[in-house]
């Protein structure tokens, strides 16, 4: 068990949130603790990860990637192969299942880039719930295809225009939505972080990647050295590592996005950075990225996914106590990664799970070859053309989008639906 002491990770966690919040979240914790022993729950939530999801996800050998590395076999863990394409469903079926039980109508969720929107959306057409997601004002406009698949899934996406009008603005707005209505309503919060129970509860329901892995590799003899997973705010890394968490052996690695550099405002490296700091913030104690006064930081990143301000409270907990290391790409070995792994493999990464593909490519050779890298492909790359395509081939895509514009305001088939 990994489980939390009382909501604690070490000194990180916790349950810093106003009155209002305590009883929905004892609430949650109570039907979770519940739930997780039932074994009809269980057995319902099995029937939908194999039919709905398509687990178990294959566990890949890479045989060109493991000739041209030159050390450990590389095996990737097909992570984005799941339905919805990425990790995020996983979580989002598990709470809006434990919702439905616990008599919820109504789900909520935050969301930045838009992935965890799609797949809590998707979720909860799947199983007939009402869905409304907060989606800061600046990230609805710039992440329109998200938007898009969010409305076709029947969720409402709901601007938020405080603050920055970003993640941070639509988990405050989340949280107050929950504190007035939680009697019908239940918020799925998309990683493993925030007050408890919520890492519990994620980390809970990502941790069907790290015991299919186990049980892949029990299986095909297969003797892992390392682990590999990128880490944004550490859903699919800590549920990837969490049946070897208490082991001596493998080693687990955790990547994080670097951006552009190391200097204050260049990256998301809230383990290896410059400007990490320990805080309380949105409800939870960890390592986030904040100057002197406790303030948050700007973070960048080319992957949408990675570029939050903190980390789950689990992770900082086994950063700091060794068990995880934690190493930051830049977004150019990131794209490196994408390539080479496409290429040589025909597997397309999604430009979060990338950082961790680039992580293998640098320790390769550190581990002997009768041991085996296994990378969390925790997304596939689909969803990004529109960031890898301006990069990769700049003025051809430019050109298509003017002329798909043209095509579409001339087009007086096209009406709006
Ligand atoms: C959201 C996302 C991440 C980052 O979130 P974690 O909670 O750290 O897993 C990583 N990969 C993909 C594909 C994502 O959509």
């Amino acid at each position: 068990m990994t489980h939390s002491d009382n909501g604690f990770f070490g000194k990180y966690g916790g349950m810093y949130v106003a009155e209002v919040l305590r009883r929905p979240l004892d609430e949650l914790n109570a039907a979770f603790a519940f739930y997780m022993n039932d074994s009809e729950f269980i057995e319902e939530l099995d029937i939908i990860r194999r039919d709905y999801i398509g687990r178990e996800t294959p566990l890949y050998f890479a045989p060109t990637a493991t000739q041209l590395l030159g050390g450990a076999q590389i095996y990737i863990k097909l992570e984005g192969l799941a339905n919805t394409g990425a990790h995020k469903i996983n979580n989002a079926i598990g709470q809006c299942l434990l919702a439905k039980r616990m008599g919820k109508k109504r789900i909520i969720a935050e969301t930045g880039a838009g992935q965890h929107g799609v797949a809590t959306a998707a979720a909860c057409a799947k199983l007939g719930l009402e869905c409304v997601v907060y989606m800061g004002e600046v990230d609805v406009y710039r992440q329109q295809p998200n938007v898009a698949t969010m409305e076709l899934y029947g969720a409402k996406v709901v601007p938020v225009d405080s603050g920055s009008r970003t993640l941070k603005d639509a988990v405050n707005e989340a949280m107050r939505d929950w504190a007035a209505n939680f009697e019908t309503t239940h918020y799925v919060l998309g990683s493993a972080l925030g007050p408890a129970p919520f890492p519990d509860i994620v980390r809970e329901f990502q941790s069907v990647i790290g015991r299919e892995v186990k049980r892949q590799c029990a299986e095909r003899k297969i003797e892992i050295g390392a682990m590999v997973a990128c880490v944004g705010g550490g859903s699919n890394s800590i549920g990837f590592f969490e049946p070897f968490i208490n082991e001596k052996e493998p080693r687990l690695i955790g990547a994080e996005a670097g951006g552009v550099g190391p200097g204050v405002g260049e990256n998301a490296s809230r383990m290896t950075g410059n400007a990490s700091r320990e805080g309380i913030v949105q409800g939870y104690k960890s390592r986030f990225l904040l100057d002197e006064d406790g303030q948050s930081l700007p973070t960048r990143s080319i992957s949408a996914g990675l570029d939050y301000m903190g980390i789950g409270p689990q992770l900082a907990e086994l950063g700091m106590s060794g068990r995880i290391e934690f190493t930051s790409i830049l977004d150019a070995e990131a794209l490196e990664a994408i390539v080479f792994f496409a290429r040589n493999e025909g597997v397309l990464f999604a430009m979060e799970s990338a950082h961790a593909g680039a992580a293998a490519m640098k320790i390769a050779k550190e581990i002997p070859s009768d041991k085996a890298i296994i990378i969390n492909m925790s997304g596939r790359g689909d969803k990004d053309l529109f960031i890898t395509n301006p990069v990769f081939r700049r003025s051809e895509w430019i050109q298509f989008l003017k002329a798909e514009t043209e095509r579409i305001e001339s087009d007086k088939d096209i009406h709006d639906k």
